[in-house]
C-alpha cells in the first residue's frame, strides 16, 4: 500500500490517503508538543518508538476483544489503519493520581485512587480541549448514548489489560488518553497509545518514563522513551 495525499498533518503524526478509500497511512513524526502546542521539541527515534509500540499493543487487545484500526505495520514509522470518522472525545482513565487531575483534587502525584476514573475531554484545539462529561456529549451531539456506553466499555477493558501487562514489565500505568472512531457503524480504538499518550512509572524507582520528562524539563526524555520499548521486548 502506498501513500496518495497528505490529508492531516497534526502534531505528533501525518495522515495520508490510500487507493483504498477505506484505509489510512499515519506516519508518527520525532516532533513533540505540550502545553497546548505551545512548548514545542524533538524527542529522537519518538516516532519509531511510538509507531512500534501503538501497534504491538493494539494486537494485545485485539486479542482481548477490544476492536482496534490497525491493519498493517509498514516500517519503523508507518501503518496502514482502518479510516474511522473520529469521534471528537479525548477518553481519559486513571488508576492513579497525576497532572491535572492531582492539580484539580489537591493531591500529590502517585496516589493509587480507589477505582479507576474514566473522563471526556472535547477534542477541539480552538477551545482547548475542555473537560465534559457524557451529557454535554449526547447534548452536542458528539456520540449516541449507545456509543458513549461502548466506548466507556472498551476503555476500562484497554485499563484493565494494559495495566497488567505494564505491571509485567515492572511499569505503572498512572493514566492515559485514548481515542476512538466510527468504522461503518461500529466504534473501534484509533490513534495511539505510547509514551507520549500515557503516564507510565517505573514501578520500583517511580522514575517517570513518559512525556512528563520533555513537558517538564526532567531530562533523559529520549532514554525514558527507549527504556519502555526495550521493555516491551519487540524485535
Ligand atoms: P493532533 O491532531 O492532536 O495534533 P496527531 O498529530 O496525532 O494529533 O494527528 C493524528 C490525527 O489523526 C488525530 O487528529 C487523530 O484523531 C486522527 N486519527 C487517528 N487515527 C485515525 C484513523 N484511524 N482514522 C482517521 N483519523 C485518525
Ligand atoms: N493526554 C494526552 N493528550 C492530551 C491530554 C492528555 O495524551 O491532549 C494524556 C496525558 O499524557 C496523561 C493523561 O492523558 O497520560 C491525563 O492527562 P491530564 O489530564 O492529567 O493532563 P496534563 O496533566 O497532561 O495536562
Amino acid at each position: 500500500m502506498e501513500k496518495k495525499e497528505l490529508l492531516y498533518e497534526g502534531k505528533a503524526k501525518k495522515v495520508f490517503t490510500t487507493e483504498d478509500p477505506d484505509a489510512l497511512i499515519v506516519s508518527y513524526k520525532d516532533d513533540a508538543t505540550a502545553f497546548d502546542g505551545q512548548k514545542k521539541g524533538t524527542i529522537v527515534g519518538k516516532g519509531a518508538i511510538n509507531n512500534r509500540m501503538t501497534n504491538h499493543v493494539f494486537k494485545l487487545l485485539e486479542a482481548e476483544g477490544v476492536p482496534t484500526h490497525l491493519i498493517e505495520e509498514l516500517n519503523d514509522r508507518e501503518t496502514v489503519v482502518k479510516k474511522v470518522e473520529i469521534v471528537p472525545l479525548e477518553v481519559i482513565i486513571r488508576n492513579f493520581s497525576a497532572g491535572s487531575f492531582a492539580k484539580k483534587m489537591g493531591m500529590e502525584e502517585g496516589i493509587e485512587l480507589k477505582q479507576p476514573t474514566l473522563e471526556f475531554s472535547y477534542k477541539n484545539d480552538d477551545l482547548h480541549d475542555p473537560f465534559i462529561n457524557s451529557y454535554y456529549a449526547l447534548a452536542l451531539g458528539l456520540a449516541t448514548q449507545e456509543e458513549i456506553d461502548a466506548i466507556s466499555r472498551y476503555a476500562f477493558k484497554v485499563n484493565e489489560v494494559m495495566r497488567n501487562y505494564f505491571a509485567g514489565l515492572g511499569i505503572e500505568l498512572i493514566d492515559f488518553k485514548i481515542e476512538f472512531g466510527r468504522f461503518h457503524g461500529q466504534i473501534i480504538l484509533a490513534d495511539e497509545v505510547s509514551p507520549d499518550t500515557c503516564r507510565l512509572w517505573d514501578k520500583e524507582t517511580h522514575e517517570k518514563l513518559d512525556k512528563d520528562r520533555f513537558r517538564r524539563d526532567l531530562g533523559n526524555v529520549e532514554d525514558a522513551y527507549q527504556e519502555v520499548f526495550r521493555r516491551l521486548g519487540i524485535q
